[in-house]
């Protein structure tokens, strides 16, 4: 992924109290732009006193929090719709059609979409959110995928979905595996191994490494191109947030995707 220079926005997004300005840390996913028309990538803990954490479930003041949400949200121009969930480690996913405003659903763990301007949008902070979109670029979606996600095939209902949905071939479709916990990070038991597909070999510990798993099921899907970060969330805990890292006290990033307007 390629860093974004942080967006400075103007004179901040609560004017009344003459807030400081805001740096919203963005990281992109290489060439979409450019190549597909999309814009996707993860935000960042960001370089300030108090990091950019977008958890919905933050354990810091709520006026904080949705101060970033709206300096985050308006650094899309031109989007008019932006959809994002409580999630629940589960596989099901919503389309998201025309219409305005900022939506919270519950139950569902992505989106896909066909209209531009409309941003979809998962929270993370280990688990690993997956860019999905057409190479034509007429078509995207994004998922959370932790090992649950990722054992019942979240992946596979996401591309039969663009198939059946948006009429595309399977192997049209592009994935990347964006910042999530790598291999070396992520110890699991062996019910999670074996749930993902591993052979448990030898005495614990054992450990998973969720995008060689998410890749090696695209590759058995048929999609057409995939791609993984080297980013670890639990490594590089001065760029992002980890849930494992800091032993559940962290905050939390956003994965987004949408179509240019
Ligand atoms: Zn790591």
């Amino acid at each position: 992924m390629t860093e974004v220079r942080p967006r400075r926005l103007g004179e901040g997004v609560d004017g009344a109290r003459g807030q400081e300005s805001m740096e919203v840390p963005r990281i992109e996913v290489p060439e979409w732009s450019d190549r597909l028309g999309v814009v996707a990538g993860i935000t960042g803990r960001g370089g300030a006193s108090l990091p950019f954490d977008l958890g919905l479930k933050s354990a810091q003041p709520v006026g904080a929090v949705m101060d970033r949400w709206e300096a985050f949200l308006g650094g899309f121009p031109g989007f008019t719709s932006f959809h994002l969930n409580f999630q629940v480690h589960g596989t099901r996913l919503r389309r998201a059609g025309p219409g305005d405003g900022w939506v919270l659903h519950h139950g569902f763990d992505g989106h896909l979409t066909d209209v531009p301007g409309t941003l979809l949008l998962v929270t993370v902070a280990d688990c690993i959110p997956v860019f999905l979109a057409t190479m034509d670029g007429r078509a995207v979606a994004v998922l959370h995928a932790g090992w649950r996600g990722v054992a019942g095939g979240i992946l596979r209902v996401a591309a039969e979905r663009m198939v059946a949905e948006f009429f595309c071939s399977v192997d049209n479709i592009v994935m990347h595996c964006g910042v999530g916990v790598c291999g070396m990070c992520y110890e699991v038991g062996s019910e999670v191994m074996s749930a993902c597909g591993r052979t448990v070999v030898g005495p614990a510990p054992w450990y998973l490494d969720l995008r060689a798993v998410l890749a090696e099921q695209a590759r058995v899907i048929g999609i057409g191109e995939i791609s993984t970060s080297e980013l670890c969330s639990a490594h590089d805990t001065t760029r992002f947030f980890s849930h494992r890292a800091s032993r559940g006290r962290d905050g939390r990033m956003v994965a987004y995707i949408g179509i240019l307007p």
